[in-house]
C-alpha cells in the first residue's frame, strides 16, 4: 500500500470506530493530511502500526460528576480524562469546563496536545479532560464544591510520573487550587507536581499564567521576522478575552503594538486607542462580566453583538477563544483588509476552509500546536521547579518561554523545507515534526 493510501486507511477506521465525534475527526484529518511525504520516507511507521496506535487514546475515562449547588439541589455532570499517548512522559493536558465538553471535544484536544507536547522538545505525553460544567454564575462554594467531586474520582489516576492536568476554558488558578487541595487531602500526598498551573506561592511557576498569550506572540514575532516585519506600529485583533487573550494582549502591546479590539460569548469590542488592559482584566478577572462592561469606563470604546471581531481591519490577528471560531467568511474578510499574519492562540480556531484561504493568499498562519505551546511548555517548566523544589525568577522563566518558542519555530520551518520545501508551511512543519518525534519514541519503545 502506498503512504497516502495507508493514510487514507487508517482515517476513514478512525472516522467509523468513532462516530459522531467530528472535532476529533477534523483534528485527525488536520495532522494526517501533512504526513504523505513523512511515511514516503519512512515505510516503516506503517509496518508498526504507528498511525493506528496513535489515532486511539491509550485510556479513557468517563465519570459521574456529583455535587450540590448553593440551594442545595443536586447536581450531576460527566467528567472525562483521555490519557491519549505516554510515548514521551506522562499524559499531560488542561482539564476544561464548558458546557459544550463532551468525549469528542476532549478527544480532539487530547490528540492535538500529543504533538504540541512534542513539539516543545520537553518530556510530556499527550492527554486531555473536563465536565460538561458550566461555571458560568456559579459562586466560589458552588465551583469548590464541584472540583471537590471531580478531583474525588480523578485522583486515581494521576500522579506526577502518571497524568499531569492543568487548566483550559474554565479551569484558572481558583480551581487548579482547589482541585490541589483535595489531591492532597485523599492521598495524604503533598505532590507538587501532580497539578500544573498553581498559583505563585505555594509550587506554581512564573510566567505559566501569562505563558500562552505571550508564547503566541514570541511565535508571530518569528514569522513576521522571516519577512521583515514586526509588531511595531502594528494594528492587531484578539479574539476572546480570557487567560490567552488578555496576555496575548499585554505582550503585543508590550513590543510596540495595538490591539484594537477582543471578544467573549456575547460579541466584540472595538477600541480604536488600543484595549486598556488594566480594564479588561478587572472585568474579565476580577468581576467575572461580559465586556460590553468596557464601554462603560471608556466611552471612546465600542460594543457590537452582531457580526465578528474579524470584520475589523488588522495586520495580525490573534484567534485565541475556542475551536472552529474563525469561519470561511472571516478568513475572507481578514484577507481582503490586508491581514499578515494569524497565529492561534486556541486551539484549533480556524476551520479548515478559513486555513485554506490564508494558504493561498500567502498568509503566514501559525497553527495552534506550534503558536499555542508556549502554555504547555511552561507548565513542564513548572514541573522541572516542583521536582527540584525550586524557584525561578520571572524573567528567567521567560527567557527560557521565549527560547522554546525560537526553538519551535526554527523546527517548524526546517521541517517543512525538508519535507515539502516551502519553509512557510508551518502546518506541515507542526504536523511533521511533532509526529517524528513521538513515532521514534513509539518504535523504540515497541508495541504496547
Ligand atoms: N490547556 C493548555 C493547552 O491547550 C495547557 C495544558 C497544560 O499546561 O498542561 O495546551
Amino acid at each position: 500500500m502506498n503512504a497516502n493510501a495507508h493514510i487514507e486507511a487508517v482515517f476513514d477506521e478512525t472516522r467509523r470506530r468513532n462516530p459522531a465525534e467530528p472535532e476529533f475527526h477534523q483534528a485527525v484529518a488536520e495532522v494526517l493530511e501533512s504526513l504523505g511525504p513523512v511515511f514516503e520516507r519512512h515505510p516503516e511507521y506503517a509496518a508498526t502500526g504507528i498511525l493506528e496506535r496513535l489515532c486511539e487514546p491509550e485510556r479513557q475515562l468517563i465519570f459521574r460528576v456529583p455535587w450540590v449547588d448553593d440551594s442545595g439541589a443536586v447536581r450531576v455532570n460527566r467528567g472525562f480524562r483521555v490519557e491519549f499517548n505516554s510515548a514521551l512522559g506522562p499524559y499531560k493536558g488542561g482539564l476544561r469546563f464548558h458546557p459544550s465538553v463532551n468525549l469528542g471535544i476532549v478527544k480532539f484536544l487530547g490528540f492535538e496536545q500529543i504533538f504540541k507536547n512534542a513539539l516543545t522538545g520537553m518530556a510530556i505525553g499527550g492527554g486531555k479532560g473536563g465536565a460538561d460544567f458550566d461555571p458560568k454564575g456559579r459562586s466560589d462554594g458552588e465551583i469548590m464544591r464541584f472540583c471537590q467531586s471531580f478531583m474525588t474520582e480523578l485522583h486515581r489516576y494521576l500522579g506526577e510520573h502518571t497524568d499531569v492536568p492543568a487548566g483550559d476554558i474554565g479551569v484558572g488558578g481558583r480551581e487548579i487550587g482547589y482541585l490541589f487541595g483535595q489531591y492532597k487531602r485523599i492521598t495524604n500526598r503533598y505532590e507538587s507536581g501532580v497539578l500544573t498551573g498553581k498559583p505563585v506561592g505555594w509550587g506554581g511557576s512564573h510566567v505559566r499564567t501569562e505563558a500562552t498569550g505571550y508564547g503566541a506572540v514570541f511565535f508571530a514575532h518569528e514569522m513576521l521576522a522571516t519577512r521583515g516585519l514586526g509588531f511595531d506600529g502594528r494594528r492587531v485583533v484578539v479574539s476572546g478575552s480570557g487567560n490567552v487573550a488578555v496576555y496575548a494582549v499585554e505582550k503585543v502591546h508590550a513590543l510596540g503594538g495595538r490591539v484594537v479590539a477582543c471578544s467573549d460569548s456575547s460579541g466584540y469590542l472595538v477600541d480604536e486607542a488600543g484595549i486598556d488592559l488594566e480594564l479588561l482584566k478587572e472585568i474579565k478577572e476580577v468581576r467575572r462580566e461580559r465586556i460590553a462592561a468596557y464601554t462603560e469606563a471608556r466611552p471612546g470604546a465600542s460594543f457590537s453583538a452582531r457580526g465578528t471581531v474579524y470584520d475589523v481591519p488588522c495586520d495580525i490577528a490573534l484567534p485565541c477563544a475556542t475551536q472552529n471560531e474563525l469561519a470561511r467568511e472571516d478568513a475572507v474578510a481578514l484577507v481582503k483588509n490586508g491581514v499578515r499574519a494569524v497565529a492561534e492562540g486556541a486551539n484549533m480556531p480556524c476551520t479548515p476552509a478559513a486555513v485554506q484561504i490564508f494558504r493561498d493568499a500567502g498568509v503566514l498562519f501559525g497553527p495552534g500546536k506550534a503558536a499555542n505551546a508556549g502554555g504547555v511548555a511552561t507548565s513542564a517548566l513548572e514541573m522541572q521547579q516542583n521536582a527540584a523544589r525550586d524557584t525561578w525568577t520571572f524573567a528567567q522563566t521567560e527567557a527560557r518561554l521565549a527560547s522554546i518558542m525560537r526553538e519551535v519555530h526554527t523546527q517548524c520551518r526546517e521541517t517543512a523545507t525538508t519535507y515539502g520545501g516551502n519553509g512557510d508551511d508551518y502546518v506541515l512543519g507542526a504536523n511533521a515534526s511533532g509526529f517524528l518525534r513521538v513515532a521514534e519514541a513509539m518504535t523504540a519503545q515497541g508495541v504496547i
